[in-house]
């Protein structure tokens, strides 16, 4: 009987350290991967034979892949799964679109929308323009078609002003893209073309790095509140 009493008490209290590893583990891999199994789409904007906006030889699209790969990778690296609208220099027009613009557009809905991706945001990377050159600092534009869009604004926007001081705000856009995806998501201007000091730092390979980072922390804290809202 005292044998048998014993080895439950072995097995019990060996079975309750077993789960307490577990459960720290799986704590450590979530601060570790805090984007663990989430899905985002990024969508450098433009691209092909869409330059967006241009100085001299400096296109727009070119600027706006450049940032979206290394935010590809940097939120590769917090855990989550990560499809990019576009690799290369190409826009999503086809040869029978008699309006390319509009094409481009609405194959980025398709893709935005796709449901066996399981999206659970998407990220649209723009260069910023305005005929004053003094103006600078990275906004983001929002629809309220999804509720969560104006959540997700406000957390980036929160962030820039943090890490970078941008004097700039949260906007709401009409862009046909923006009002035609339920998905959730936002455009984010990352700076000014017209600004010579953002022209040159939004092409700096350390620039984009932080301006990336400070996307992904804005996109954990926006599923820690997500997810804090649904479980309250
Ligand atoms: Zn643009």
């Amino acid at each position: 009987m005292f044998v048998k009493k014993c080895v439950f008490w072995i097995v019990f209290i060996a079975s309750v350290i077993a789960l307490c590893i577990i459960c720290v583990k799986a704590t450590e891999q979530q601060s570790y991967f805090p984007l663990l199994g989430k899905v985002i789409v990024v969508d450098p904007g433009h691209g092909g034979r869409d330059p967006g906006t241009i100085y001299g030889t400096i296109y727009e699209k070119d600027i706006n892949l450049a940032i979206a790969k290394v935010l590809e990778r940097i939120l590769s690296e917090h855990g989550a799964i990560v499809y990019m609208v576009r690799e290369d220099d190409s826009d999503l027009s086809s040869i029978y679109d008699a309006k390319k613009k509009r094409g481009d557009l609405y194959r980025r809905i398709l893709f935005l929308e796709d449901e066996k991706k399981k999206t659970d945001l998407y990220l649209s990377i723009h260069i910023n323009w305005y005929k004053n050159p003094s103006w600078s600092g990275a906004e983001v534009l929002y629809n309220e078609i999804n509720p969560n869009n104006k959540i997700l604004g406000e957390l980036l926007m929160k962030h820039f002003k943090n890490d970078f001081n941008t004097k700039r705000s949260l906007k709401k856009t009409d862009l046909y893209l923006y009002k035609n995806t339920r998905k959730p998501g936002v455009l984010i201007e990352c700076g000014f073309l017209s600004n010579p000091n953002e022209r040159y730092l939004l092409r700096q390979t350390d620039y984009q790095e932080k301006l990336s980072k400070t996307i992904t922390n804005a996109v954990v804290e926006y599923f820690q509140t997500i997810s804090k809202e649904a479980s309250g």
